[in-house]
C-alpha cells in the first residue's frame, strides 16, 4: 500500500511528495513503526505486563509547521486529497475520518498545555490496515514525535506515547491500551520491549531472532470479525468485575501462585464462570511473559514456542477472542513443525505470529496457506517480524 516501500530512499521519496503538495520542502521527516505483540494480550487494560517488537513497516511523515493554526493533513493512502482543519478548534469525536488519527495528536498536545500551532503533514505508510499490527498507533506517533521536535517540546518517547493513546481514547473514540503506541515509540532493533503497563517502566529485551537460527511469522488472516469493539467493551468490564470481586485494582496485582485460591474466592462470591476463565487468563498471561523474559534472558529463544501456543489457548478458551482462521493459523503451522504460535492483537480476526526454525519458515508458510485454501479462506499475507527500531526522525 502507499508509496513507503522498505527501502532507505522512502525518506526522500516522501519529502518529494510533501514538496508537491504544499509546495516547499518539508522542515523534516519521520518515522514511526507497527508492531506485533510477542506475549502478553489482553493484559494492557489490567495493569499488566506486554512484550510488543517493532516491525519494519511504519509511518514516514513529513512535516512542516505553519504561523497560522491551519493544520493540513494528506494521506499517501486514502483517496480524496488534503484535509483541513483549525488546530485550534478540534472537536473530539467530531469524525473527521482518518484525519483524526494526526488531529487527535495536535489536540492531546494541545489539550496538555503544549504550545503547537498549525502543521503540514504528508504521510505515506507501510503498516497493513486493521491487520492488528498498530497502523494507527504508527500514525500518532509519528505526528506526535514530529510536532516535539518541530515545536521543542521536550517530551520523552514515553510521554509521546501516552498523548498519542489520549488523542485515541478521546478524540477517535477507540479505548485502546497503551501497549501500541509504547511500542511504536520505545521499541529498539532486535530487542523486545518488557512493558509494565501500570507504571510504564520498561526493559529491552534481546530478541535476536537471525543470531539462534529462527524467524517469527506474522500472518495476517485479512479477516475482521465485527463483533471485535463490543467484544472488546466485554472483556475489558469482565476483567474489572474479577479485580473487583478479588479486592485488587487490578487482576495484575493477583500473583500466579495465588490463582487457585483466587478462583476459589470468584466462585463463593458467586462470579459466573466467564469472570473466572477472563481472571486466570490475565493471570496465566502476565505468567506467560514473565517465563518468556526469563528464557530470552537465558538464551533458549526456542523454548518460547510452546509458551505462545499455550497462550493462544488461553486467548481462545479462556477469554474467547479467537477465531476459526486465527485457530487454523496455530493448529496448521503446529502441526506442520513450528515451534509455537498465537494470535497477536484483540483478536476476532488480525494476525497471528508463529515461531520456526528459519530454515522450515517457507514449509510452514506454504502448509498454513494450503490449510487456508483446503477450508476455503482468503490467502493470508506471511511475512517475518524482524524487530525493528521504534520512532525516529527520518
Ligand atoms: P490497526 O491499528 O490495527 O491497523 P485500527 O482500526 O486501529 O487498526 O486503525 C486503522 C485506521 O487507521 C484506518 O482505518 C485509517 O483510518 C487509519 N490509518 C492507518 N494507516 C493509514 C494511512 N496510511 N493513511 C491514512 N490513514 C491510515
Ligand atoms: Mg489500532
Amino acid at each position: 500500500m502507499g508509496a513507503a516501500g522498505d527501502g532507505g530512499d522512502v525518506t526522500a521519496a516522501v519529502a518529494e511528495q510533501f514538496q508537491r503538495l504544499y509546495g516547499a520542502a518539508p522542515e523534516g521527516v519521520w518515522a514511526a513503526p507497527g508492531r506485533v505483540n510477542l506475549i502478553g494480550e489482553h493484559t494492557d487494560y489490567n495493569d499488566g505486563f506486554v512484550m510488543p517488537l517493532a516491525l519494519p513497516h511504519r509511518a514516514v511523515a513529513a512535516v512542516s509547521r505553519r504561523k497560522d493554526h491551519v493544520l493540513r493533513v494528506h494521506s499517501a493512502d486514502i483517496p480524496g486529497g488534503i484535509v483541513q482543519l483549525d488546530a485550534a478548534a478540534l472537536v473530539p469525536l467530531s469524525d473527521t475520518g482518518w484525519a483524526a488519527y494526526p488531529a487527535g495528536v495536535v489536540w492531546a498536545l494541545r489539550e496538555a498545555g503544549h504550545e503547537v500551532a498549525g502543521a503540514d503533514i504528508h504521510l505515506a505508510s507501510t503498516v497493513p490496515t486493521g491487520a492488528g499490527l498498530s497502523s494507527s498507533a504508527a500514525l500518532e506517533v509519528v505526528t506526535a514525535l514530529a510536532l516535539n521536535d518541530l515545536y521543542e517540546l521536550g517530551l520523552n518517547a514515553t510521554e509521546l506515547a501516552v498523548l498519542a493513546q489520549r488523542a485515541e481514547n478521546d478524540f477517535v473514540g477507540v479505548p485502546c491500551g497503551v501497549m501500541d503506541q509504547m511500542a511504536s515509540a520505545c521499541c529498539a532493533e532486535g530487542h523486545a520491549l518488557h512493558l509494565d503497563t501500570r507504571d510504564l517502566t520498561q526493559r529491552q529485551v534481546p530478541f535476536d531472532l537471525a543470531a539462534h537460527g529462527l524467524r517469527l511469522l506474522v500472518v495476517d488472516t485479512r479477516v475482521k470479525h465485527e463483533l471485535g469493539d463490543g467484544a472488546y467493551a466485554e472483556r475489558r468490564a469482565g476483567c474489572e468485575a474479577g479485580a473487583r470481586a478479588l479486592g485488587v485494582p487490578a487482576l495484575r496485582d493477583i500473583p500466579y501462585g495465588e490463582l487457585p485460591a483466587a478462583l476459589d474466592r470468584l466462585a463463593a462470591a458467586g462470579e459466573s464462570g466467564t469472570v473466572r476463565a477472563y481472571t486466570r487468563h490475565v493471570v496465566t498471561e502476565n505468567h506467560r511473559v514473565e517465563r518468556v523474559i526469563a528464557l530470552l534472558d537465558a538464551g533458549d529463544v526456542r523454548a518460547v514456542g510452546p509458551i505462545l501456543t499455550e497462550g493462544h489457548a488461553s486467548l481462545r478458551d479462556d477469554l474467547r477472542v479467537s477465531c476459526a482462521e486465527l485457530d487454523l493459523v496455530v493448529t496448521s503451522a503446529t502441526a506442520a513443525g513450528a515451534l509455537g504460535a498465537r494470535m497477536t492483537g484483540g483478536g476476532f480476526g488480525g494476525s497471528a505470529i508463529v515461531l520456526v526454525e528459519a530454515d522450515t519458515s517457507d514449509a510452514t508458510a506454504k502448509s498454513v496457506t494450503e490449510a487456508f485454501a483446503a477450508a476455503g479462506y482468503a490467502a493470508p499475507r506471511i511475512f517475518p517480524a524482524i524487530p525493528s527500531r521504534g520512532a525516529h526522525r527520518g
